[in-house]
């Protein structure tokens, strides 16, 4: 889909994801909980299938990566020696008159002065006392705000702690998934048999703070990371970065993302261990953003887990005898964000003999349901029979639904909007031919199968 500027896609994209099953807010009948999100009937299916093709892509057809399930809480340990209780933390501002509390580097972006958020809490702030007069409110257009301060995304808990006065000993959930990966890179490679270079990847729940939370499950303060750390000898770094680039870039193409709408943006304010900082950036409805981060972060995690635990993080080569701490090249993103570029990148609204019709032009992987199974008519037994029939027998092997409510035109176009690519349709004929009509959503053609050809069909058409 080309965007236009300043359309208002992410409003129809809400109002599908809501109307068909895709997404919920959290507790909705309790008035909703801010930046928590649930996935409906269709929406845990897409998320799936999201994270299915990256484990298949990240796992399965490589032979040096493997995978890892680590608990989302961790020692607090973790989190003192990854550098998160110090400085996990974002710049925050509070509006003084309506109180809301803003992201001080995305209130100045939006603003259009330049700030980072890797930037201090002093330059942050020197760049906000500078420009005050260029930033207003979002919520009530006010221009007067407190000072900014750093404010730490980290998300506490009580777990283990029976003491009645935990905040002084919290416990973490955790703020991403890697320092998981990084805590057992020792038990793997003495179990898996790795030998440098390899990786380990990961896909689990995170939780932050976040201050801000808009645009949709763009930004949620629980989300899923699919996030892979791929160790390598330190000097390799670049030629292995430069490999994960290319790979990821290819993901999301695979994905059926269009090029143009993706682009590559180079972090300059890198921090202070990091070798190199891309982000891939997908043009979503509110502007290029952030979609994955490609990281090549040296061998500070696993320094400094060695450091703080007393533990040696160190790789033998077993060719060489060299002894070293590996590097690592990151490879993260959220499963939320993918969700949401995928919906946007296949959402569109087209004209069909005159009436106008939303479909979601899914990667047949990514669609939720792969068949629809119709028979034409509800009360006509023999019908209804012959397509239970069909659909006991594709629903072994795909994600398929019966559906005999309604004409078959309003079938078509709920199928159409959950992004279904093939309804099937027994009618009359089929009890006498043993044929189907076969109709293809994206150019709405439709052909007869015979029934005894259609697993050969789909097995052809579904790869993608
Ligand atoms: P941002 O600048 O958008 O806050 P980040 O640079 O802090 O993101 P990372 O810590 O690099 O993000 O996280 C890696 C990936 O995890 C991001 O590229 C994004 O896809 C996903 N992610 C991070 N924070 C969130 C969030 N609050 N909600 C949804 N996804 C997130």
């Amino acid at each position: 889909m080309k965007k236009k500027e300043n359309d208002n896609s992410l409003e129809k994209i809400v109002s599908l994801a809501k109307r068909r099953g895709f997404v919920f807010p959290s507790s909705e009948i309790y008035d909703g909980f801010t930046a928590v999100y649930d996935f409906g009937p269709y929406g845990v299916e897409l998320a799936n299938n999201i994270k299915a093709t990256w484990w298949r892509t990240m796992t399965q057809l490589r032979d040096d990566v493997v995978g890892l399930d680590s608990a989302i809480f961790m020692s607090p340990k973790v989190w003192e020696a990854s550098g998160h209780v110090k400085g996990f933390s974002d710049p925050l501002t509070e509006c003084r008159k309506c109180h809301s509390r803003l992201r001080l580097d995305a209130l100045l972006e939006e603003a259009g002065v330049f700030a980072d958020e890797k930037m201090s809490e002093e330059e942050i702030n020197g760049i906000f006392e500078k420009s005050k007069e260029k930033i207003k409110c979002p919520n009530c257009g006010a221009a007067d705000f407190t000072p900014g301060r750093n404010f730490n995304l980290l998300v506490q808990s009580n777990l283990g702690n029976f003491t009645g006065d935990w905040s002084k000993e919290p416990t973490y959930l955790r703020g991403e998934t890697c320092q998981g990966i990084y805590v057992n890179f020792k038990n793997v490679m003495d179990t898996a048999r790795v030998r440098i270079p390899f990786g380990i990847a990961q896909i689990g729940k995170a939780f932050r703070n976040e201050i801000t939370a808009r645009q949709f499950i763009f930004r949620t303060r629980e989300f899923e990371q699919m996030e892979m750390q791929y160790f390598v000898k330190p000097g390799d770094d670049k030629k292995y970065y430069e490999e994960w680039k290319e790979n990821r870039w290819q993901f999301y193409l695979d994905l059926g993302i269009a090029a143009e709408n993706l682009k590559w943006h180079k972090h300059e304010n890198l921090v202070f261990y990091a070798k190199e900082a891309y982000d891939i950036e997908y043009n979503f409805p509110f502007g290029f953003k952030e979609l994955e981060g490609v990281h090549a972060r040296g061998d500070y995690d696993l320094q400094q887990h060695s450091k703080h635990s007393g533990q040696a993080l160190d790789y033998l080569d077993p060719t060489t005898n060299e002894k070293f701490v590996p590097h690592v090249v990151e490879t993260s993103v959220g499963v939320g964000r993918t969700f949401l570029a995928v919906l946007c990148e296949a959402y569109c609204e087209e004209e069909v003999a005159g009436e106008s019709r939303i479909v979601l032009k899914l990667a047949p992987k990514l669609a939720p349901i792969k068949i629809a199974v119709f028979p034409l008519l509800k009360n006509k037994p023999e019908l209804v029979k012959k397509a239970r029939a069909v659909f006991d027998h594709l629903k072994l092997d795909w994600r398929c639904e019966f559906d005999d409510n309604g004409n078959i035109g309003k079938r078509y176009r709920r199928q159409d909007e959950i992004g279904t690519p093939y309804c099937l349709t027994i009618d009359f004929s089929s009890l006498e031919d043993d044929d189907v009509t076969v109709r293809d959503r994206d150019t709405m053609k439709q052909e007869r199968i015979k029934i005894s050809e259609l697993e050969n069909f789909f097995l052809a058409k579904l790869k993608k």
